[in-house]
């Protein structure tokens, strides 16, 4: 099994770091969760044609999880060596995916007519098959489970999912936008590599700036991740989509600082096409630099 970070950014605009996208390849599959700003591009970073990917599930729908959609849809069902797709895209998200799906539909058609003029794609290669996400296993082959488990993301993005990956004996765990979470700790008992978020704001920032509170709100803290990787003790504990709010926001090695207060272990901070490849060892490398 391999996992590749594609995004591990945040809404905010930034060239380094896209929005978050998770490429999961194991047991013959290439499965997608998540679909932030930039992840075609990512994908063809490390040359796997966006019209191989098989599945795309979704955690919650806020924007830097699924602004790539369009493209994802648009750019794989051209027949090119980095689109191609063969047969329709499969989407599973929480609920409010069959709006997303339909609003895709409407979205896409202007492209369709121009390049079913021109005899260029099978339409069809446009329509998504969407499936409402409930917690609980979502997909069962070839040895490979993935498991999706509500995650606490906030009062008004519910449900929000977390997801684990489990192939040939171990296992992966991504957090994806939470809060502190009861029911995350429980899901990723066991787990050899635990992914989770992070979220930060001095405390002058969060006292001057409502709209810094409401953005935290929706987050965990560093100490609070430091408890969460205490309890479930990972081979791998890494951080992603670091929401370090300005003005005058904390850089990483404060944030860090917080997380050591309740977690002594090493933590890898993910960048975009950081890999984690999963095998005798569990072992940690960036995609783009070691490419062929
Ligand atoms: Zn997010
Ligand atoms: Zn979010």
């Amino acid at each position: 099994m391999k996992i590749t970070l594609l995004g591990t950014g945040t809404p905010q605009p930034d060239i380094h770091k896209f929005g978050t996208s998770t490429l999961i390849e194991a047991a013959g599959f290439r499965i997608l969760v998540d679909a932030g700003r930039g992840a075609v591009a990512r994908l063809a970073q490390i040359d796997v044609p966006v019209g191989s990917i098989d599945m795309v599930l979704f955690s919650h729908f806020h924007s830097d999880h699924y602004a790539a959609l369009p493209d994802i849809v648009m750019t794989g069902a051209i027949p090119a060596s980095w689109g191609g797709r063969k047969k329709r895209l499969k989407i599973v998200g929480p609920e409010g995916v069959q709006r997303v799906t339909e609003g895709l539909w409407a979205f896409t058609s202007a492209d369709r007519d121009i390049r079913i003029a021109d005899r260029e794609i099978d339409p069809e290669m446009h329509r998504v098959e969407a499936e409402v996400l409930q917690e609980g296993v979502i997909f069962e082959q070839n040895d490979l489970k993935i498991t999706a488990f509500e995650v606490d993301h906030g009062d008004f993005v519910k449900p929000a999912f977390g997801y684990r990956v489990d192939y040939a004996g171990q296992s992966f765990v991504h957090s994806h936008d939470t809060r502190y979470s009861e029911n995350l700790i429980r899901h990723a008992q066991g787990a050899d590599v635990l992914v989770h978020e992070v979220a930060m704001a001095r405390p002058k920032t969060l006292e001057r700036h409502p709209h810094s509170r409401t953005v935290l709100e929706h987050h965990i803290t560093p100490v609070e991740v430091g408890r969460v990787f205490s309890q479930i003790k990972p081979k791998l504990a890494m951080l992603t989509h670091l929401v370090l709010k300005g003005p005058d926001a904390p850089g990483i090695d404060e944030m860090l600082e917080e997380v050591g207060q309740s977690y002594a272990m090493p933590v890898i901070v993910a960048r975009d096409l950081t890999v984690i490849r999963f095998g005798a060892a569990i072992s940690t490398y960036s995609g783009e630099t070691l490419r062929g």
